[in-house]
């Protein structure tokens, strides 16, 4: 079957785009491999009506809404490949089908390489996290600690004073200069210029080489990020190098380099939420509706 857009990634990004679409009643087909990013973390926050509830129930809400549309089908998939064709874009899934849109969204979202450090990964949306955002209003102005990674996480050490009494854990990662530290001294945030052994404990202890533990109720620390799927590549779309990873390249309609390829969510966006995956994806959905109905 041919469909009017294949939509690669059913998450937050991806479900908002095909509801657009479903609304004007185009045929869409969502490809959706169900790893979502924030499937690690028990609750979603931040996203309005949606605060607090588990991310895979949000995600469960909104494709009970979206496939009560008749003109959207969805396949639980991995898409491989997608290559352009004379009338539009033909997509392999999984390794044997190929299915044909006149237009693609890619909702594809990232990969976050955590920091080797023992005991991290375990803990990575529980008690480890990214966004303060998500997660620093539950750790009810507690212990907090930011995990150095590179140079970037003197951001996170200067914000997170506003959610609790903050300790900077350089771990070799990186060493502040006399204007950081003043700065990081302002701010009121403690350095622990040791280095770390591991991450233990039920909430969080930190395990220094030397012996101490430095109990926290949370840590935070900057991943360095991947594409989610290799398909904006083999479109030939264009990607920004920003300072975490790359993002797929996009104008204010969210759509990419390659004619009739849009992107949405985390796969083409700086610091991404659900709120702002929800967002584009409507721009990306209506904008894909556009270019059917009066061409690219
Ligand atoms: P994703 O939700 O990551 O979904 C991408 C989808 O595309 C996945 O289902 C994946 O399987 C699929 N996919 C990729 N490639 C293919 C392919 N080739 N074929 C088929 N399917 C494919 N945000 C908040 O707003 N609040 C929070 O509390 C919050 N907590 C977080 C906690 C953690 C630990 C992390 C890591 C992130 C958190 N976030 C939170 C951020 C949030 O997860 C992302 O911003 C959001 O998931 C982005 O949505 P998306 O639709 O762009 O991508
Ligand atoms: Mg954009």
């Amino acid at each position: 079957m041919d469909y009017d857009v294949v939509i690669i990634g059913g998450s937050y990004a991806g479900m908002s785009a095909g509801m657009q679409l479903a609304r004007a009643r185009r045929s869409v087909l969502v490809i959706d491999a169900g790893q979502r990013r924030n499937r690690y973390a028990a609750a979603s926050h931040g996203f309005l009506t949606g605060d607090g509830t588990p991310p895979d129930a949000l995600a469960a809400q909104g494709r009970a809404q979206l496939l009560a549309y008749g003109t959207v089908d969805w396949r639980e998939a991995q898409a491989q490949r997608a290559e352009k064709t004379e009338d539009g874009f033909l997509v392999l899934v999984d390794g044997m089908s190929a299915v044909k849109g006149k237009r693609i969204i890619l909702a594809t979202g990232i990969v976050d390489h955590l920091p080797d450090l023992p005991g991290l990964a375990e803990r990575w949306g529980r008690t480890v996290f990214h966004c303060p955002y998500c997660h620093g209003y539950e750790l009810q102005q507690g212990r907090i600690g930011v995990l150095a990674s590179s140079p970037l996480s003197m951001h996170h050490a200067l914000m997170l004073p506003d959610w609790g009494e903050t300790t900077f854990f350089l771990n070799g990662s990186f060493a502040p200069d006399t204007e950081q530290l003043a700065a990081l001294r302002a701010r009121g945030v403690h350095i622990q210029d040791g280095m770390i052994e591991r991450l233990a404990g039920e909430t969080l202890d930190v395990v220094m080489k030397d012996g101490r533990i430095i109990p926290l109720d949370g840590l935070f620390t900057i991943t360095r990020i991947l594409p989610g799927s290799p398909i904006a590549a083999q479109l030939g779309c264009e990607f920004d190098e920003m300072p975490m990873g790359l993002q797929i390249r996009t104008d204010s309609t969210q759509a990419s380099s390659v004619p009739g390829v849009f992107a949405c969510g985390d796969a083409a966006r700086l610091a991404g939420n659900v709120a702002l995956a929800v967002g584009d994806g409507a721009m990306a959905g209506v904008a894909a509706h556009r270019s059917l109905m009066f061409g690219l």
